[in-house]
């Protein structure tokens, strides 16, 4: 069987571009989404399709053992085996929550560690595929010079690995100060060329869309308005879905910034609706950060009215974005799931994180974040307490020790620390220590 998918404008189906070409904008302006042929797709049926990616699961035949490529026929068919550029992406844990789904009154509670991932977050699920694709164009005689993105953080250090694996170079535009060490460094270590522009995320990417607005720069512009990153992103409903033996949680719970990710996620869980792999759709939340919150603004408008705003600084700084470029498609993806959107504050999604923290999780700020507005969706009666419900993860806890250290210290800005738990200096003597343990275990 031959599978196929294509680059599509959402006005018009009949305008089409292959996966290789360099092109971003349908001629009306519009994003373009990729499009599967959905006819070859259904020659398998929903079976045969569970047995062959329960087949390929984190086994290590190339590229299938990858949590993307797994699902190839359903992401990107059109890139050859050899020219995919794979980490084993994907296939991260979901683990159930259990103290926490206790302490918040809702047993069912899991969450989906994406962050479990080599560069530390869900992005490399979108890299994989959009820097194949480039690996694919490149062997194919098209003249790519390099591939670039404006990130918060985590796109560049993505990019920058699945680049450096390829070896092909890449470009990064980072907003000055406002990435975390750990995410600075990724890039930096991976040979990119790494530019630190005095600006804000929202700023960057003005400035990269430019410098790759002309296909003949040769410079391949890697952010998620590309939807090749959006195909990659969308096995984490997939994922999710398979790992419950292909039972549909009640709710998955994510962070949103840009908002590729929650049509992402949406995307994959429509797909497997339509080719018969389930038979209802989770209700879908999109959390966001309070000082970054245009979407949240919408959705009370029942997203009648959308505006972009100056983003402020949040402790979830990946999703520091007031002018989110998936907004058309998050709408659509949030309409039909049923969805909410929710916010926290500073202080929300601290206090979530280090709850979450104190069950044996180890939360991000963007996790947070979600974990926050599980919380308001559970305390509101919205969530109930016999649901299962899922938490995205998106990046790992040990990118952002500053966040934690500064939650330990009281120094978090717009913070009180209720849980902070500061290391007891002592001097190196018997007594001493026993009397902190008699004093901090009496119970
Ligand atoms: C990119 C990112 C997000 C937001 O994803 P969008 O697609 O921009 O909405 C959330 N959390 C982390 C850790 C990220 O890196």
């Amino acid at each position: 069987m031959n599978y196929h998918a294509w680059f599509a404008a959402q006005d018009n189906p009949n305008e089409r571009y292959p996966l290789t070409d360099v092109v971003y904008y349908s001629a009306s302006g519009g994003l373009l989404e990729v499009a599967h042929d959905t006819t070859a797709l259904h020659q398998r049926s929903a079976e045969e399709w569970k047995q062959l990616f329960e087949s390929r699961w984190m086994r290590t035949s190339w590229p299938y053992g990858s949590g993307v490529w797994g699902k190839k026929e359903w992401v990107c068919p059109v890139v050859s085996d050899e020219n995919v550029v794979s980490m084993f992406e994907g296939g991260t844990n979901l683990f159930w929550a259990e103290r926490l789904g206790q302490e918040l009154g809702v047993p069912d509670f899991w969450i989906k560690m994406c962050g479990n991932s080599h560069t530390g977050s869900f992005k490399d699920l979108g890299m994989t595929v959009l820097v194949s694709v480039v690996k694919q164009m490149i062997a194919d005689g098209k003249p790519i010079r390099a591939i670039a993105c404006a990130s918060t953080g985590d796109t560049s250090a993505a990019l920058a690995a699945y680049g450096a694996a390829a070896g092909i170079p890449t470009i990064v535009f980072l907003p000055k100060g406002k990435v975390s060490v750990a995410q600075l460094v990724q890039p930096i270590a991976h040979g990119s060329l790494v530019l630190s522009l005095d600006t804000d995320f929202d700023g960057c990417m003005r400035v990269v869309r430019e410098v790759t607005a002309n296909p003949d720069s040769g410079i391949y512009l890697a952010n998620s308005l590309n939807s090749l990153r959006i195909e990659g992103q969308k096995t984490v409903g997939i994922e999710i879905v398979q790992q419950f033996d292909w039972q549909v949680p009640d709710w998955i719970i994510i962070p949103g910034g840009n908002l590729g990710n929650i049509s992402a996620l949406g995307k994959g869980l429509l797909l497997l609706h339509d080719l018969g792999l389930i038979n209802r759709l989770p209700r879908l939340v999109c959390a966001q950060a309070e000082h970054a919150n245009p979407l949240y603004r919408a959705y009370l408008t029942g997203f009648r009215h959308f505006e972009p705003m100056q983003a402020r600084p949040t402790a979830a700084s990946a999703i520091q974005i007031g002018d989110p470029v998936s907004i058309n498609r998050a709408v659509s993806t949030l309409q039909r799931f049923n969805g909410i959107v929710e916010q926290a504050s500073e202080q929300e999604l601290a206090e979530a994180a280090a709850w979450a923290d104190r069950t044996g999780a180890y939360a991000c700020p963007h996790t947070g974040v979600a974990l926050a507005a599980a919380i308001k969706l559970i305390q509101r009666g919205e969530i109930q307490k016999n649901e299962r419900v899922v938490v995205i993860s998106t990046a790992h806890g040990l990118k952002f020790s500053r966040f934690k250290v500064d939650y330990h210290e009281h120094s978090l800005r717009e913070v009180v620390s209720e849980h902070a738990n500061p290391p007891v200096e002592l001097p190196a003597e018997v007594d001493a220590v026993r009397r902190v343990i008699e004093e901090r275990m009496k119970n």
